[in-house]
């Protein structure tokens, strides 16, 4: 199946044109993602956590150590819920109402199941790749491998949502005498600087020198046409 089947925790309410749940815009999301908040709740609490995550296949994983509060809570069968967001573009409207930023987000409900045996290594690679693509790192010591706990949380429940549509003002305000328009938004590289310690001989790397960013295949769905530009 291309998209995924809306549920009553993913059906989106407000603004429901914006709401998606084709796969290939999920999943180009959370690739693009260097960075997830997980919403949970422990000791009758509610917590949202940032950490890294990585997409493979129809499961996103996340990873850390077996005593990470997140990860320990989560394991004992706690409903998660992931969050990603990319804010594409500033929108500078003619009204306060106007005013809002583009943006792409995804939303996952689920329950993490413990990671064991050679997919840890697997997992912890895909980790490597998704965020800094074509870095070789020395293999994984067993003592490495065995102080990282790791959760896959299938893809099932899951929403994204896409404004991108620029300014869009109610009639009357695009006749004003004020300016209005778009400001894009993306994360750019600083220069790389190497390792003080880098042995004699080893040399920076194009993928380094000529970072792009995590995946940016952005998949638009069928639906979303306008463009960060248009202005309506
Ligand atoms: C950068 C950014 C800024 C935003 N700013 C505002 C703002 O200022 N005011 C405002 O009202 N809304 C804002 N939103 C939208 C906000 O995220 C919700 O979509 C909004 O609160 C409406 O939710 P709801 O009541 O329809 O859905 P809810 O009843 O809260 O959620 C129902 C289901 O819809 C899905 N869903 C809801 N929102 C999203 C989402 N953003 N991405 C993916 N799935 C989603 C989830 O599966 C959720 O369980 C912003 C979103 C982003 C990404």
């Amino acid at each position: 199946m291309e998209a995924y089947t809306p549920t009553d925790q993913t059906r989106i309410h407000r603004r429901p044109e914006r709401g998606h749940y084709d796969r290939a815009l999920v999943h180009s999301i959370i690739d693009e993602a260097l960075v997830c908040h997980v919403g949970f709740v422990a000791d009758g609490k509610p917590r949202v956590i940032p950490t890294t995550i990585v997409r493979i296949d129809e499961a996103v994983y996340l990873h850390g150590s077996p005593q990470n509060r997140l990860l320990t809570t989560l394991a004992e069968g706690a409903p998660a819920c992931i969050e990603i967001t990319h804010v594409d573009a500033i929108v500078a409207g003619r009204s306060g109402f106007g005013c809002s930023v583009d943006y792409r987000s995804v939303v996952i409900y689920g329950k993490g199941e413990v990671v064991a045996g050679d997919e840890k290594a697997r997992v912890l690679d895909a980790v490597i790749e998704s965020f800094l693509p074509g870095h070789r790192v020395r293999p994984y010591k067993p003592s490495e491998i065995g102080a990282t706990l790791i959760l896959r949380f299938p893809l099932d429940e899951v929403s994204a949502k896409v404004r991108d549509i620029g300014v869009k003002e109610v009639d009357g305000d695009y006749d004003l005498d004020l300016w209005a328009g778009v400001i894009p938004l993306s994360i750019v590289p600083g220069k790389v600087r190497d390792c003080p310690r880098l042995k004699p001989g080893v040399t920076t790397p194009d993928y380094a020198r000529e970072y792009g960013g995590p995946a940016r295949s952005v998949t638009r769905p069928a639906s979303a046409e306008t463009k960060l530009t248009d202005c309506h």
